[in-house]
């Protein structure tokens, strides 16, 4: 019989909300990380998205705050979760306070690009467990509105994504005000250096949980390219798109202009879309996740940074519109579907200029993607293209001229004056 919740000796109310959320059994991940955790040892997991790694850290926490009751530090939290996105944040924050829902636990989340002011109006009295971004948080420790100095536990999560969007400095400050003591997690899909780096210096002597081998595509999801021109995409997307098996999509883009044209072209064609990406207000992107959510929009047109919290269950395809710049933001691309056990589709459209890119792919997840030739824009100029990636940010870096200082004239008299009269002359 396989491993049920229950034996994994959790505290009863958190049993009950797992049960009222409709989970019964621990997914591999959770069956390795809980029973380390509740023991109290640091932890360094190596998951994916969708593998239920949120459960993993979230309910040994709950567990450990109810055995241990004691009112949470002024000013302060006992438990700090740090994610790299609103989207994310906001969804653990929803983990902690499901899975919590029978115990009294204040949950405060922490972003920017929203007013301060509440955040601070929850921290003043303290609250229980803090899931913030690395950037606001350090911001709010720095003017003296957040004192985590009684900090019990803090966790990392998509530590190698944080790293990526350049939160090093502000995750070694907002560390370096916390106590030596604590029990610390770290979650990472992959492990470059710079993750190594930092597990060495926060955890101690910490259990390794690893899932899925680093850097590879999760085995449920079936993966395979399109090669055509850059010009026939949206149609050929378009076309895929109202594939009677589809059911919720997302569509990637490598920037944002592009996710505004393709929803643009998708809405006009008649298929119920909306952008994601980071030039939309908190409040529009809210808007739009919470339309897909509940199915009334069917795809959702995103770049990578704004697409990191994504989790719905019923994608069931996610299409690249284009490849990504970096190789393994393919690999968290695809993790949007095959949520929770299911299977999904991947399906990449490539054209000439972004073939090397596809190349890098291919290295980085160690397989070829299927190709499908039958279809109307089939390229096989595009498969057999040789052009050098695109280079992002606007092109080669251009040579700066030499600046060629000019001497101040000095005039005399007699030349301002022959200048003057050159000047009437011609008026
Ligand atoms: P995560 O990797 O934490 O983003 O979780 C991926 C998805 O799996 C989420 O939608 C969870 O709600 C779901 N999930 C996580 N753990 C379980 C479980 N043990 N049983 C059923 N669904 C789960």
């Amino acid at each position: 019989m396989s491993m049920t919740f229950a034996d994994l000796s959790l505290a009863e109310p958190v049993l009950l909300a797992l049960a009222e959320e409709g989970y019964v059994n621990p997914t591999p991940i959770q069956a390795r990380s809980i029973p380390m955790l509740l023991e109290g040892r640091d932890l360094l997991g190596m998951a994916q998205t969708g593998t239920g790694k949120t459960a993993s850290f979230a309910l040994p926490l709950l567990h450990r705050l109810a055995a241990d009751p004691r009112p949470a530090p002024r000013g302060g939290a006992r438990v700090l979760v740090l994610a790299p996105t609103r989207e994310l944040v906001s969804q653990i924050a929803d983990g902690f306070e499901s899975f919590g829902r029978h115990l009294p636990f204040s949950v405060t989340t922490i972003f920017g690009g929203v007013s301060q002011l509440h955040q601070v109006n929850a921290l003043r009295d303290g609250v229980d467990i803090i899931v913030a971004a690395p950037g606001r948080l350090l911001d709010l420790i720095e003017q003296g509105l957040c004192d985590l100095s009684q900090l019990e536990a803090l966790v990392l999560d998509e530590a190698d994504q944080m790293l990526d969007m350049g939160f090093a400095r502000p995750i070694e400050r907002i560390v370096a005000t916390l106590p030596k003591d604590r029990h610390t997690v770290l979650f990472s899909a992959t492990m470059p250096k710079s993750i190594a780096a930092l597990v060495e210096s926060l955890l101690r002597d910490p259990a390794r949980v690893e899932i899925a081998p680093p850097s590879t595509t999760v085995d449920r999801i079936e993966q395979s390219v399109m090669f055509l021109d850059a010009a026939n995409k949206k149609e050929a997307l378009l076309a895929q798109l109202k594939a009677p098996e589809i059911g919720q999509a997302v569509v990637f883009t490598l920037q944002k202009n592009i996710a505004n044209e393709v929803c643009a072209f998708l809405t006009g064609a008649g298929i119920t879309a909306e952008a994601l990406h980071g030039n939309r207000s908190q409040g529009q992107r809210e808007r739009a996740l919470n339309a897909f959510r509940d199915g009334s929009v069917q795809v959702l047109v995103a770049t990578d940074i704004a697409a990191r919290g994504i989790d719905v269950d019923t994608v069931t395809h996610v299409f690249n519109h284009d490849l990504p710049s970096l190789p393994e933001s393919y690999v968290h691309r695809i993790g949007r579907t095959g949520r929770a056990g299911r299977s999904g589709i991947a399906i990449t459209l490539c054209d000439a200029e972004q073939r090397a890119w596809l190349h890098d792919v291919e290295r980085e997840i160690g397989r070829s993607l299927t190709v499908h030739t039958d279809h109307p824009w089939h390229s096989e100029a595009a498969r057999n293209s040789t052009m050098r990636a695109p280079v992002l940010g606007g092109g080669p870096v251009k040579k700066i001229k030499p600046q060629v200082k000019r001497e101040r004239k000095i005039w005399t008299e007699e030349e301002k004056e022959a200048a003057r009269a050159a000047a009437r002359k011609t008026a």
